[in-house]
């Protein structure tokens, strides 16, 4: 496995790699990887002939507040855990080099970066879309892979490739859960005891919504309600946002009708998650 660390040298190996024909497959993280990385990247492998893997915490895409500079790094395991799962490159560009002195493009998808994860992370999105439309222009991937987890990300750019005719097969890989169904992250590793056990209630209160949607529940608003009282029996927990949308707008349906999205965000402790599930409502 390579691992390059300039924005120039990704550069002119993509380039070589499509002179002699072969297809690319990028997967874009941010380190601290588990295997819900690894499944974009096996996705990756069984359709290019060369996976490239970025690992860069994209400053732009973090609030003020937010945990940058805390976020997780260890490039010593993310190369391990990449070099196993059969990546060929390992991108690790500096901030400097993705954003140089002067820097002033960025790209904005307007609509669906406005709700759900949108609204109490303003700015979010436009730094999501910018370093991945910067990731697009260095590698010049075929296809590039996302994770469900983040299903309002990947709404984002698959609108943000087809709306700039960026020519790039975006696929969404399922969520990859823990074995009581906790979505994989890298913010995991700031939980621990109590808050631990807690985090699982996420996706069992997913279950039961998509229970009571399937049992013929057509009333959203119920079925946040019964989402919201399981998470607030957690004394870690403190409700961001439920919403139950339309997977394709994001928009709060009124009735439930057809696929939805049924999508939270939620602290526990100081811990900001988000998990979804898409359900096929029965038709009336
Ligand atoms: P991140 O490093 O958190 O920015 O994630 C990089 C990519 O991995 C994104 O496309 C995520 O949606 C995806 N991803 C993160 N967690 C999971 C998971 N548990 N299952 C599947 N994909 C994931």
């Amino acid at each position: 496995m390579k691992v390059i660390d300039t924005v120039a040298r990704m550069m002119t190996f993509s380039r070589m790699v499509r002179k002699e024909g072969k297809t690319i497959g990028l997967v874009p993280t941010m380190g601290y990887l588990h295997e819900g990385h690894l499944s974009l990247v096996k996705a990756a492998k069984i359709s290019n002939d060369i996976v490239v893997m970025s690992i860069f915490v994209n400053p732009i895409q973090f609030g003020p507040k937010e945990d940058y500079n805390n976020y997780p790094r260890d490039l010593g395991r993310d190369e391990e855990l990449a070099r196993s799962a059969g990546v060929d490159v390992t991108f690790y560009p500096s901030a400097k080099d993705i954003y140089p002195e002067g820097y002033a493009t960025y790209v904005n998808v307007e609509g669906l970066a406005k709700g759900l994860c949108g609204k109490s992370r303003p700015g979010h999105f436009r730094g999501v879309t910018t370093v991945v439309a910067k990731l697009f222009g260095i590698v010049k991937p075929d296809a590039a892979y996302f994770g469900q987890k983040d299903a309002q990300q990947a709404a984002v750019i698959k609108k943000m490739a087809e709306d700039l005719n960026m020519d790039i097969d975006i696929r969404v890989l399922p969520t990859v859960r823990e074995a009581d169904g906790l979505a994989k992250s890298s913010r995991n590793k700031y939980l621990s005891g109590a808050g631990r056990r807690d985090a699982a209630i996420l996706y069992q209160s997913l279950l039961r919504a998509q229970s009571l949607i399937k049992e013929g529940e057509k009333d959203p608003n119920k079925v946040i309600k019964t989402i919201k009282a399981m998470i607030k029996t957690k004394g870690s927990s403190r409700i961001d946002y439920v919403s139950i949308v339309d997977p394709g707008n994001l928009k709060d349906v009124a009735t439930i009708k057809g696929p939805v999205l049924v999508a939270l965000a939620v602290f526990i402790g100081k811990t900001r998650l988000i998990d979804n599930v898409v359900v096929n409502a029965l038709s009336p």
